[in-house]
């Protein structure tokens, strides 16, 4: 699939469920109301769809949400698509987890053909946690990441800088990290979804964290590219990688080769943009069938818009795009 602006369109993620067991600030409000379940795709029509996808030239799938291992059964809907990697035409299937239910499905995930995970953690501070997740426990999450260690997966830690919450541990994280072979990745927040904190108080750039980690460290720029946002460091003390994502400071969209899929089935062309099309529809239509459901997928590839317009609105406090981070997965 290549989208008016020459982009090819291989990587899909997929949210497949807007509930979590946490609730970090930046992310969601503590008293969110999800969605009712008759409008959530089942496990099978994810499953179909993700298969419509494959066959279009997606190489690429990962699972995200919402908490994706709080879904019930999501572990079918993993060996289903793990079963897909290879002759099936998919290259790769990853998931980003905030880590609590790891110890119980780190196994299954690397036996059902996953190799690498994401894994959240802002912080290695227990009370930090807390605060930043508003109830999580930070050893559930150590003992999950050491678990998809110990299950031969690959892990790389994403952690949202948040000014005044994690600011002075990066040092330690990346040593953290180095220690045990993870990749670390940093982001910049985004303004997605009312959570109500106020944004522009969170907001940290990285630019700052870079030439402070930077006295440190010594990091060696590298072209290694997932065609996303992230811009990354090989860090010659530890052989390990360090990632920035700057959404709100740097322009990353020329190389976009991503659209999102939520749990309900709408597409999102991009993360910052509003644009979005049904897709659940279609794949219900029995009328339809699977060429109209390709239909459908090429239509929405052809409206993928050229960029964002993330702009933390400093009058208005409003977020710039009004749907939460856990509906897109990020
Ligand atoms: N629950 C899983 C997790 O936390 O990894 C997957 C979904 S979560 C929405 C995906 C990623 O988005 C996490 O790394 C999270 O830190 C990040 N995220 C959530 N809200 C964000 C925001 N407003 N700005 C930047 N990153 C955000
Ligand atoms: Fe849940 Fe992930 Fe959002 Fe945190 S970032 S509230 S773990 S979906």
């Amino acid at each position: 699939m290549i989208d008016p602006f020459g982009r090819s369109i291989s990587y899909l993620r997929v949210s497949v469920t807007d509930r979590c067991d946490l609730r970090c600030v930046y992310c969601m409000a503590e008293d969110m109301t999800f969605l009712p379940k008759s409008e959530v795709l089942t496990l099978e029509e994810l499953d179909r769809l993700c298969g419509t996808f494959i066959g279009l030239g997606v190489r690429k799938l990962r699972l995200t949400g919402g908490e994706p291992l709080v879904r019930r059964n999501v572990m079918s809907l993993v060996r289903s698509l793990g079963a897909r990697i290879g002759a099936g035409g998919l290259e790769e299937l990853t998931l980003t987890t905030n880590g609590t239910q790891l110890t119980k499905h780190a196994e299954g995930l690397a036996a059902a053909g996953v190799r690498r995970i994401n894994v959240s953690l802002d912080t290695l501070d227990a009370a930090a946690f807390k605060a930043a997740t508003r109830w999580g426990e930070l050893d559930k999450v150590l003992d999950g990441i050491f678990a998809a260690k110990a299950a031969g997966l690959h892990v790389k830690i994403n952690a949202v800088a948040l000014r005044g919450v994690n600011e002075d541990e990066f040092d330690r994280m990346l040593a953290w990290c180095g220690e045990h072979g993870f990749d670390l990745c940093l982001i910049e927040t985004m303004p997605l979804g009312e959570i109500n904190e106020d944004r522009t108080d969170q907001f940290l750039p990285l630019s700052l964290i870079r030439a402070r980690l930077r006295q440190r460290w010594t990091l060696n720029e590298t072209d290694y590219s997932t065609g996303g946002p992230a811009r990354y460091f090989d860090v010659a003390e530890t052989g390990t990688r360090l990632g920035f994502i700057t959404p709100m400071t740097h322009n990353f969209c020329e190389s976009c080769n991503r659209v999102r899929l939520t749990c309900t089935g709408t597409l999102y062309m991009c993360l910052g943009q509003e644009d979005a099309a049904d897709l659940r529809a279609p794949l219900r239509d029995p009328g339809l069938g699977e060429e109209g459901l390709r239909q459908a997928i090429r239509d929405a590839i052809a409206r993928k818009p050229k960029g964002h317009d993330f702009v933390i609105d400093r009058r208005r406090r409003a977020p710039a795009v009004a749907r939460h981070m856990s509906v897109t997965g990020g």
